[in-house]
């Protein structure tokens, strides 16, 4: 049985005020089986930190440079997320690959730099609804994952918590029904088993894409359904923690 995970972000919202009193919300919150991280926007980090300290929740950047260091205006390094105390990371949201350009070999480096400073990389993957549309669903996200795994190997896959977020699910309120998501999440697991059946047992597949309190139990018992990425739910304390629940 594979411990449940759910992340919440928040994207571009909120304030300094607003970050400390939901992180800190999140933060006495008891949760059962289930791991939590916040990802708030980057001015928001340290509030978050500070107000997850002691606490099991976790708090990354939405996005991570492919760079190391260096003359990159407007970057945020995966050491500079590590050094402020975040251990986890967002990698490939469709929303910096669509408004951002990010390409899948952008990605894998993303993923990359995440792992090499201990923080752990959620990759997410996604069709747009022209793509599943045209019966392309399998073909992209199978070429986001492998991006990933031609370049950091499958033994990474140890340290990745996968999200599977149809683009045409985030923040429309359009659901993929529980059969939708379960048959993405299957397909993403048998790929991965090919290269290695037991880090393909063990890794947490989530799904993401207009997650609510009503719907969440009903995604997460499907059985390769390890939890959600949450967005427009996870900035009410209350709507986040009742997810949570439905996960733990
Ligand atoms: C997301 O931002 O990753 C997301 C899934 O958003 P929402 O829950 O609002 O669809």
């Amino acid at each position: 049985m594979r411990r449940q995970w759910i992340g919440g972000n928040w994207k571009m919202h909120g304030s300094r005020s607003m970050a400390s009193a939901l992180a800190g919300a999140v933060a006495e919150a008891r949760f059962g089986d289930v791991d939590v991280a916040l990802f708030p926007p980057f001015p928001y980090l340290r509030e978050a930190c500070a107000a997850c300290a002691g606490s099991a929740v976790a708090v990354g950047g939405q996005d991570v440079s492919e760079h190391e260091s260096g003359a990159y205006t407007g970057e945020v390094s995966a050491a500079m997320l590590r050094d402020i105390g975040c251990t986890v990371a967002l990698a490939g949201h469709s929303e910096r690959r669509q408004y951002h350009h990010e390409t899948d070999a952008m990605v894998a480096v993303k993923v990359a730099q995440a792992l090499a400073n201990d923080l752990t990389p959620v990759l997410c993957v996604g069709e747009t609804l022209e793509e599943r549309d045209g019966g392309r669903m399998a073909e992209v996200v199978l070429r986001q994952l492998g991006a990933v795994v031609a370049h950091c190997g499958i033994a990474a896959f140890e340290r990745i918590v996968v999200a599977y977020e149809p683009v045409w699910a985030i923040g429309t309120g359009r659901t993929a029904s529980p059969a939708q998501a379960q048959e993405v999440h299957a397909l993403l697991r048998s790929q991965l088993a090919r290269d290695n059946a037991r880090i393909a047992g063990s890794i947490r597949i989530v799904y993401g894409g207009s997650v609510k309190p009503g719907n969440a139990a009903e995604l997460f018992a499907q059985p390769d359904i390890d939890g959600g990425l949450i967005g427009g739910a996870a900035l009410q304390a209350t709507d986040f923690l009742s997810i949570c629940a439905a996960a733990g």
